[in-house]
């Protein structure tokens, strides 16, 4: 099997088991060329940098202010950004995410960032 991050250009190919350094193999992006070519790696690329920038939307989703709910058709709440609100995201050279939820004021950025380093951690997330 192969998948393809959007957050990076490596490549991951793996035989049925991801948990198995034997059976991970990755075509290394030029950001990940000091990375082994193993499941350890595999782990660092998807947790630390695919999951972050998923669960820090997760994360704004759960501020009432900053999102509006959506009624799917099977009749179940979703909730998104409200509207005038953009999320932009990228890594920094050292691979921390840099989130930036286009149309929030620096006091509304300020207060994202204290929720975001309670939830998911300090030093993961640079709210820019
Ligand atoms: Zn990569």
């Amino acid at each position: 099997m192969k998948w393809k991050p959007d957050t990076c250009k490596c490549e991951i190919n793996f035989d049925g088991n991801w948990d198995i350094p034997s059976q991970v193999k990755i075509k290394k992006c030029s950001v990940h060329l000091d990375l082994t070519d193993d499941a350890i790696s595999f782990n660092k690329i998807y947790i630390n940098e695919n999951q972050i920038k998923n669960k820090f939307l997760g994360e704004v989703l759960k501020v009432p202010e900053l999102r509006k709910e959506v009624i799917d058709e099977e009749g179940n709440i979703n909730y998104k950004l409200k509207d005038g609100l953009k999320y932009n995201w990228s890594f920094d050279a050292k691979r921390k995410l840099q989130a930036e939820i286009i149309g929030l004021t620096n006091l509304e950025k300020s207060s994202l960032q204290m929720i975001i380093d309670t939830k998911l951690g300090l030093n993961k997330v640079d709210i820019i």
